[in-house]
């Protein structure tokens, strides 16, 4: 718990926030940890076979008030069967985003981005601010693409999903910036335009808040599956906890999305950007941007 406090400082979790220690006796010797991005049944089974002796998850599991962990609900289910095994659970969350490297290093490592700076910087004065810490990277790619390109280039280098990944814009827009946020990133739409970014990927982007900021001439959209975006910070947890304490480590690679399938449309759409007769932009025309 020391070593994972010092790498992410509690104090610099959002405050409606819950991480830390779940469940557990603080004395307990773990020799192995399960990393996983969500705790659900099927994560615990997996880290129960493994021997993990704690959890380390990204999501907090009771994140809510809850006035019952009984074995007949969900999570007390969950509950049960750990402190049983006397495995211990611990959260990492939004303390673990904002924290340099956090959770968008990871995510921004699978696009060999450079040159890495915060999407959103924590407010001056607050607990996370310090140089390099905020939620989100913005990185220059190792080589310009179009947006197309870009959202097939995602889906394959982020862990594959049923969701995959669908982008929003134009799909000839080259792409030489992009910011990333790992989870739902809907809240960061107005930093990813101000930062003046080719193109954000995020997670869980909505109908309202991604038409608007394209209208109003924002970056491009990729959205990708949230637990695809968090994934690959768990190879990173886990070799910090190698390295620093010696610990085996397991990494959960079980899609925990909660979407398990999906069909493309059997006949091409109308759409805006289709609607361009001529698909070789002219060369003063790489960054079309729709007004209004
Ligand atoms: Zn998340």
């Amino acid at each position: 718990m020391a070593a994972l406090e010092r790498r992410y400082p509690p104090a610099w979790a959002e405050e409606w926030d819950r991480v830390g220690l779940v469940l557990g006796e603080p004395a307990a010797e773990v020799r192995r940890v399960a990393c996983v991005v969500d705790v659900v049944p099927e994560t615990v089974a997996e880290a129960l076979a493994a021997g993990a002796d704690m959890i380390v998850a990204h999501h907090p599991l009771l994140l809510r008030g809850v006035s019952s962990v009984a074995p007949t609900t969900y999570k007390g289910r969950i509950v049960h069967q750990l402190i049983k095994a006397d495995v211990a659970l611990y959260v990492a969350h939004t303390n673990a985003d904002v924290a340099d490297p956090g959770v968008s290093d990871a995510l921004a490592a699978r696009f060999g981005l450079t040159g890495l700076r915060p999407l959103r910087a924590p407010a001056p004065g607050s607990p996370a601010a310090g140089a390099g810490r905020g939620i989100g990277r913005i990185g220059e790619l190792p080589r310009p693409m179009t947006l197309a390109e870009l959202t097939r280039h995602a889906a394959a280098v982020l862990p594959a999903t049923a969701w995959g990944v669908r982008a929003a814009g134009d799909p000839g827009r080259m792409v030489r910036t992009l910011a990333v946020s790992g989870g739902s990133g809907d809240a960061f739409l107005g930093a990813a335009s101000a930062a003046g970014v080719d193109a954000y990927l995020t997670a869980d982007l909505r109908h309202h808040p991604a038409g608007e900021h394209l209208a109003a001439g924002g970056p491009a959209l990729l959205d990708a599956a949230h637990w695809a975006t968090e994934r690959p910070w768990l190879d990173d947890l886990a070799a910090a906890l190698r390295a620093e304490l010696g610990v085996e480590t397991t990494v959960s690679d079980l899609d925990t999305d909660p979407w398990t399938l999906h069909a493309p449309a059997a006949t091409a759409p109308v759409t805006a950007p289709a609607a361009d007769p001529d698909p070789a932009p002219a060369a003063d025309d790489k960054e079309p941007r729709r007004e209004g």
